[in-house]
């Protein structure tokens, strides 16, 4: 099956034995455990709504098949199945290297949490340059996390280069494919090893529900992972489980518009004389255009630009808006906007951040499904007040 018949199909085949009603669509199954027959008989399929649901099942079956997996795994969380993962792999002292322009609540997770309190260390190096990633690596990394394109300064890696380098030392690579999507890029098919998503952003994409999802296919990893999933039991529940996989059954057509809208806002910004720079992938002015044209089918819907004036301007410009909602988050069907420096990455202290390139000046973009002559009116009008 094609992308689009197994993101509307997959995990919803309609049930005839056994008394199945022929749904075209999974139950939202709220069950919180299933009662045997007898002591002695087996349980008939699910025993306990953490260690397995089946509503989840038809949702982590259909998310294996949309990243080009054998398994899929769904949690609480982008950052519930980030830190599954990290707990799954890591243990004390053990190393990691990974981009240095990660998403911040990532980077929390990292430095805070496992680098404080179980002495893992990070390795942060700028990984458009593969170069960059072989010399960091160490006898004891573990893994090296990717994001690409990133937050929020959408640069690229390149993940089949990577995947070379720490393949050579039998290094695992994980990708955090949120902001391209299963829809315009495949880690898995590129060398990676596991694939992370922050389901809360375009794979349910209707910013009303906070999720997580890994995707891999390795049977041994997927059984250690899937252990910890219900060890520590960030799972997502049957009700996000049906909105996520309902989700998915549009996800083809909301990338292509995403992308069609991304595409004409980053060009109205590119020739804006109150625009300094403008990130995105599709354009033929970002460093990676060659790069994003090789390993993705299509550019998704996240911009970043650095507005002229520095904060000052950035915020009136922001105040100025009318149909972008000032938000946090991305991905969804509606525009938003934010200010990383204040917003997102306010938990990155400022040096780090600007070490990178996140300033008081960068402003960042999802571009929604909305018709984008509202879009870039809407922009004209508050550069008009800046
Ligand atoms: N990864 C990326 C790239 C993100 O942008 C986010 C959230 O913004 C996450 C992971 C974390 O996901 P969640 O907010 O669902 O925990």
């Amino acid at each position: 099956m094609k992308f689009e018949t197994a993101a509307v199909h997959v995990g919803e085949e309609p049930v005839f034995s056994e008394g199945g009603s022929g749904d075209v669509v999974i139950p939202i199954h709220l069950s919180s455990t299933f009662a045997r027959e007898d002591v002695s008989a087996p349980p008939r399929g699910y025993e306990y709504s953490r260690s397995g649901n089946p509503t989840r099942h038809a949702l982590e079956k259909k998310l294996a098949v949309i990243e080009n997996a054998h398994f899929g795994l769904a949690f609480s969380s982008g950052l519930a199945a980030e830190t599954t993962v990290a707990l799954t792999l890591l243990k004390k002292n053990d190393h990691v290297v990974a981009f240095d322009d990660l998403y911040g609540g990532t980077r929390r997770l990292f430095n805070h949490v496992f680098q404080e309190n179980f002495g893992v260390r990070f390795s942060y190096v700028d990984a458009r340059d593969p170069e960059n990633i072989n010399a960091g690596l160490r006898k004891n990394t573990r893994f090296v996390w990717l994001e690409s394109p990133t937050n929020p300064l959408i640069r690229l890696c390149d993940i089949r280069e990577i995947v070379k380098i720490a393949h050579e030392e039998d290094i695992p690579v994980i990708v955090d494919n949120t902001f391209a999507s299963p829809f315009f890029q495949h880690p898995l098919l590129l060398g990676a090893d596991i694939v992370v998503h922050s389901t809360t952003k375009y794979i349910n994409g209707h910013s009303d529900s906070i999720g997580g999802a890994v995707m891999l296919s390795d049977e041994n990893l997927y059984r250690r992972i899937r252990f910890n999933q219900n060890t520590a039991g960030a799972i997502l529940s049957p009700f996000d489980s049906f909105l996520v996989a309902r989700g998915i059954k549009t996800l083809a057509l909301r990338m292509e518009r995403h992308g069609k809208n991304a595409l004409a806002v980053a060009r109205y910004l590119e020739s804006h004389d109150k625009v300094d720079t403008v990130n995105y992938p599709g354009l033929r002015s970002h460093p990676q255009h060659t790069l994003a044209k090789k390993q993705m089918d299509g550019f998704s819907g996240m911009i970043s630009f650095e507005i002229k004036g520095g904060k000052t301007a950035a915020l009136r410009f922001l105040r100025a808006l009318k149909i972008f909602a000032l938000a946090e988050s991305l991905g969804g069907v509606e525009s938003l906007i934010e200010h990383p420096a204040t917003m997102t990455h306010a938990s990155v202290p400022k040096k780090e951040r600007e070490k990178v390139g996140v300033t008081d000046s960068l402003i960042r973009i999802s571009a929604g499904i909305e018709n984008v002559d509202d879009l870039i009116a809407d922009l004209e009008q508050a550069f008009g007040e800046v």
